[in-house]
């Protein structure tokens, strides 16, 4: 994947060696509310870039500028080579956009929605029609392609709302909040799909309020807070930064945790936590197995039975905690005057 035509094959206006997206300083304002107050993003063409943020961070008003659905109040962003307000045009031919616009015809049946997207994208009638059965196809949507889309699904109505963004085949797609509704199988299918773009070449940038989506999905994170971007890497890179592995001791008998919080003292690299009722006892160590062992040996040698000893990994739902403080689930922004 990552690969891209040379320079000399390019359309006039793409740049070759370029990232698929790229912003600098890019902002915008509702009236007083300062949605976004100057984004810099880079996304390399053939990876996922996933934007994290609680709710009313911006992360539509940034997907909606680089689509060229909003114009931006300051800064400048390239889309496939193409500036989003002088060639807005171009940078349509180039992308697909799925998620929360749902262009779906509730009454038309899934092939008929498809094929009309194709007429749309100006293909002859017989052309549409086998990009929409090709799609229906790859998107298990083949049996129901003759039913209306109002008898669909929410995981049904979200691949045909996928594959009505793929018909022209963009190199490009942005996906808001793909999976928002959709019960965990359905995501787990669309992930697969996603999954399938990627490897194919498609860039892909994609919202989402789900960590687990995020980690499984992302190939680096950007996290998105009040409009500007807190922290961006590689989720293991997010995990690292907030604090790495932990070690987690149980004692059996709870009248020995400050024995295991010495001990958690020795191995680990800060200042232990305990829970004296649980008899349990945390501390951030050393990714390897090396803290672990070396806690086992010095409990045996004070003779503190463990009932249990583990190491976790943070999720990124602790990164984002830490990052972005209680906000998970999204208190709201400042209000417009
Ligand atoms: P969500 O996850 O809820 O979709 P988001 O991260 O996508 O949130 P945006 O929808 O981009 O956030 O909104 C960013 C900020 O801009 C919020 O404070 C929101 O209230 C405000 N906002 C968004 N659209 C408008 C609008 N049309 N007029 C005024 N304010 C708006």
């Amino acid at each position: 994947p990552g690969t891209q035509p040379l320079g000399g094959q390019l359309k006039a206006g793409a740049h070759s060696g370029g990232p698929a997206v790229e912003a600098d300083g890019l902002g915008k304002s509702y009236g007083a509310v300062r949605a976004l107050r100057g984004v810099d993003l880079a996304v390399p063409y053939g990876t996922v870039r996933g934007l994290l943020g609680p709710n009313g961070a911006g992360k539509t008003t940034l997907v909606r500028l680089l689509a060229t659905l909003l114009r931006p109040s300051a800064g400048r962003a390239e889309v496939g080579g193409f500036d989003i307000v002088r060639e807005a045009g171009r940078v349509r031919e180039v992308i697909g956009l799925a998620g929360q616009y749902a262009a779906i015809d509730e009454n038309l049946t899934g092939r008929e929605n498809l094929a009309m997207v194709g007429r749309l994208h100006h293909m002859g009638r017989g052309a549409a029609a086998r990009r929409a059965d090709e799609l229906l196809d790859r998107f298990s949507l083949a049996e129901a392609g003759g039913r209306m889309a109002r008898g669909y699904s929410g995981g049904m109505r979200r691949r045909l709302d996928l594959a009505a963004s793929m018909v022209a085949e963009p190199k490009i797609l942005f996906l808001d909040e793909p999976t928002t509704g959709l019960d965990p199988r359905s995501r787990l299918d669309l992930w697969e799909v996603i999954g399938e773009l990627v490897a194919d070449g498609t860039t892909v940038l994609l919202t989402t309020q789900h960590m687990e989506e995020a980690d499984h999905l992302a190939d680096v994170i950007t996290v998105i807070d009040r409009g500007s971007v807190i922290a961006e890497g590689t989720p293991e890179q997010l995990k690292a930064r907030c604090g790495g592995t932990r070690l987690s001791i149980r004692v059996a008998d709870p009248a020995r945790t400050p024995d295991a919080r010495s001990v958690a003292a020795t191995v680990g690299l800060d200042e232990p936590t305990e829970d004296g009722a649980a008899g349990r006892v945390e501390v951030t160590v050393e990714s390897d197995a090396g803290p672990l062992a070396q806690a086992v040996r010095l409990l045996d040698a004070a003779g503190v039975a463990i009932s249990d000893i583990s190491l976790r990994q943070p999720t990124l739902d602790d990164v984002f905690l830490a990052l972005t403080g209680q906000r998970a689930d999204g208190d709201e922004q400042e209000a417009a005057p």
